[in-house]
């Protein structure tokens, strides 16, 4: 293609997105302070804690390359980036599968590799022992899609996904010349591969999903007593999320699992913590938990139900033992409605919640009696009707 060709190209495409919009509304179109929408897409489907902090590095410095390169119109340079995130996430699924599906993994690297097997499995090309994503970069780009097929892809899409490296290598080639020149080209050709991903992410759905519940409800994952990580939030992370690298897109599948569906299991109040403890994480990494305060935290609430004194250590960060050694008040009370001690106040929200019967009060509600030290709540007297009581029968 020449370059008027490329031109009439670009124009006849920004047509097609943007020919009935009225000129004023177009302003933005060129502005690229944000990036657009599909840039972000591939986030979904790669994790977002990684083994170690040299992964994490590779991965910031792709998506600073890829931003550079798109701010600075060149697309070219920044589809070879998107193509290395997309391939990251790739190596990522694999790893997955190799992790579900080991015997047949092994056989299909076996019949790839040939003897250039021990080169996968050698010490250069693991870490510490075990695969990693990028083990799976040895194998030629062309030919690692065809591992997707022990979970069932189809040649349709294999065929599409060698086509992607078909361009790529047109791209990256240094044959002087600039073929992707539009924002318009770059980003269908981003759409492609975000439509892509989204289908081979489908073939892992019921092997995940399979996993987690099976995790989930073995007795070594979630008994307290047994699992690596008393805390929840904690087990949940490192013991699931972690290893098995989850990235959003198979998190929001998982926290989509009704609680009530683990009801016969053995063991289901600590299924319920744990399956809870994942839908938070969720909520955590997509910001829909804006809650910025612990007492206004509802999944807070409940973690802490009946453990008001741990929510104020770990959540409030009193410690119990610094009260009494240096002075200060530890925030625990006797509830007024219930009259358990799991009342808690919060001095920055100037808030009490009872961790038993889940009762809210305003600072202002609550006052103290002047002789026992309870809280009393909307009182008239200084005075609670107990040690008022005691006092008349005293008199
Ligand atoms: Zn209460
Ligand atoms: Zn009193």
């Amino acid at each position: 293609m020449n370059n008027i060709e490329i031109g009439k190209e670009y124009v006849s495409k920004m047509l097609e997105k943007v020919g009935h919009l009225p000129l004023s509304s177009l302003k933005d179109y060129t502005i690229k302070d944000e990036l657009p929408e599909q840039i972000h897409e591939i986030n979904k489907f790669l994790p977002q804690v990684f083994q170690d902090e040299s992964e994490k590095k590779y991965i910031e410095a792709l998506y600073l390359a890829l931003e550079t390169s798109y701010r600075n119109g060149l697309y070219q340079f920044a589809y070879v980036q998107y193509h290395m995130l997309f391939m990251t996430s790739i190596y990522f699924v694999l790893l997955k599968i190799y992790m579900l599906h080991k015997e047949e993994m092994d056989k299909a690297i076996y019949y790839l590799l040939k003897e250039r097997k021990s080169e996968f499995y050698s010490e250069e090309n693991t870490k510490r022992g075990e695969l990693y994503f990028g083990s799976f970069a040895i194998i030629g780009e062309s030919d690692v899609f065809m591992l997707l097929r022990v979970i069932g892809l189809n040649d349709s899409i294999l065929g599409e996904l060698k086509k992607f490296v078909k361009s790529r290598n047109i791209y990256a080639h240094a044959n002087g010349r600039l073929l992707l020149t539009s924002d318009n080209l770059f980003l269908d050709e981003i759409q492609q591969y975000n439509s892509k991903i989204e289908q081979i992410f489908d073939l892992l759905k019921d092997g995940i999903i399979k996993l987690y519940v099976e995790t989930l409800t073995n007795s070594d994952f979630y008994d307290p007593e047994i699992r690596g990580y008393y805390d929840p939030d904690d087990q949940i992370t490192q013991e699931f999320i972690n290893i098995y690298s989850l990235t959003q897109t198979e998190l929001n599948w998982l926290r989509k699992i009704k609680t009530s569906s683990f009801k016969e299991y053995d063991g289901y109040e600590h299924i319920k913590d744990l399956h809870i403890a994942l839908c938070h994480y969720y909520n955590r990494m997509t910001g829909n938990d804006e809650d910025a305060c612990p007492i206004e935290d509802s999944y807070l609430l409940y973690k802490y139900r009946d453990k008001a004194d741990e929510f104020i250590e770990r959540e409030l960060g009193i410690s119990g033992y610094e009260c009494v050694k240096d002075g200060g008040e530890f925030p625990l009370y006797d509830c007024p409605d219930c009259d358990e001690n799991q009342l808690v106040y919060d001095r920055e929200t100037d808030k009490y919640h009872c961790f038993h019967c889940d009762s809210n009060f305003s600072g202002y509600e609550i006052s103290f009696c002047s002789d026992c030290d309870r809280p009393m709540k909307n009182a008239e007297s200084c005075i609670c009707d107990a040690c008022l009581k005691e006092k008349m029968e005293k008199d």
